[in-house]
């Protein structure tokens, strides 16, 4: 069995574009990947159109595991981080869909079996830095009759006003926890805005206000910061969604984060994201996916956590618009009384839409 063809391109959504790869074999069949969409994902398509297809063309496409180290280390310098990434994360998705295919079983089978096919959501609201209080709860409780199991709230805004408005944040974090009651599992996303006395002093309002977790309060890059915050605090600090590697998902954990969010469309896909969570587990800190991507990347990490060992919080969601369903056959990919059911058809359990498809589909390289 052998490679036959790499196919990268956009999909053009109108306000956005995803990046898409599809793997072809010489049985007929194809696996569909996708990449971190970052400026519409145009480097991680250049990286698997002029870097990655020469060495995948002829190659065993069930060899996912090395093929991935042969493309990483062919091609380091071009990463090993961001982009470079994304791009290995998108062949190996669609690889592993491939497998799926042709050996007619569902991934999480193939990852070792479901502890679970219902997968219960958390819903990732995003733009509070800009919203009032009063906006931040419409926001929130516009999500609510989807029946999320936990609610994020996220902070976006400009990571370089640091500490910008701790008090106000702290009045969001205080007006959700009303609004949705005790006991109801939240979470809160600095997005990198604060620094170590600034994180610590809204850690602590978390911690009284009994939010589960504290995302990224300070800069990514910044691990001996993360080392301080978590040394202060007894909330559980969460961070890893711009982690790529796995040592860099190590030096997080060594620093003393509890939850470590590395992305399946960022971090080398189901291989890349089944290293993290051995590690992860060895040092018994949680791994709850980063995910933002609504139809594959969503889709692949549902197939993750049903075969992650050990998983104790719900999938990210972010996007309730369904729109990205346009060029599917299969059923839409949307929750259920408050969960994504995953089904027993192979692969992703994708079925593309080949009409819908080519009418969006913008081929980044001929
Ligand atoms: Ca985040």
């Amino acid at each position: 069995m052998r490679i036959t063809k790499v196919e990268a391109f956009h999909v053009d959504w109108g306000r956005s574009r995803s990046a898409w790869v599809r793997v072809w074999s010489d049985a007929g069949e194809y696996g569909l990947g996708e990449a971190s969409p970052m400026a519409h994902g145009n480097a991680s398509l250049e990286i698997v159109a002029s870097a990655f297809t020469p060495l995948l063309l002829g190659a065993n496409p069930l060899d996912h595991r090395v093929l991935q180290d042969r493309l990483f280390h062919h091609h380091i310098k071009l990463g090993p981080e961001g982009a470079f990434a994304g791009a290995l994360a998108a062949v190996d998705i669609a690889l592993w869909d491939l497998k799926g295919k042709l050996l007619q079983q569902p991934i999480y089978q193939l990852l070792g079996g479901a502890w679970r096919t219902e997968m219960p959501f958390y819903a990732s609201i995003g733009g509070n830095a800009a919203r009032s209080v009063d906006a931040v709860c419409r926001a929130v409780e516009e999500w609510m009759p989807l029946g999320p199991a936990q609610v994020k709230i996220r902070f976006d805004g400009d990571k370089t006003a640091r500490d910008e408005d701790l008090a106000g944040d702290i009045a969001k974090a205080r007006a959700v926890r009303a609004l949705v009651g005790d006991g109801f599992p939240l979470a809160f996303d600095a997005n990198n805005r604060y620094s170590v006395q600034g994180a610590i002093r809204v850690g602590r309002a978390l911690e009284e206000l009994g939010y589960v977790w504290f995302e990224e309060p300070v800069l990514h890059y910044h691990t001996d910061s993360f080392a301080k915050v978590a040394a202060a605090l007894d909330i559980a600090v969460a961070a890893g969604e711009q982690e790529y590697t796995l040592q860099g998902v190590r030096r997080l954990i060594d620093a003393g984060v509890a939850v470590v969010q590395p992305d399946i469309v960022k971090t080398g896909g189901f291989t890349g994201l089944s290293d993290m969570a051995a590690l992860a587990r060895a040092h018994g800190v949680d791994l709850v996916p980063h995910q933002t991507q609504p139809t594959v990347g969503h889709t692949a990490n549902l197939h993750f956590v049903a075969a992650l060992t050990h998983s104790h919080y719900p999938c990210e969601y972010n996007d309730r618009s369904g729109a990205q369903n346009a060029v599917l056959a299969s059923a839409p990919v949307l929750p259920v009384g408050g969960k994504f059911v995953l089904t027993e058809a192979p692969g992703l359990g994708l079925v593309v839409d080949e009409a819908a498809l080519r009418s969006r589909a913008v081929v980044w390289r001929e």
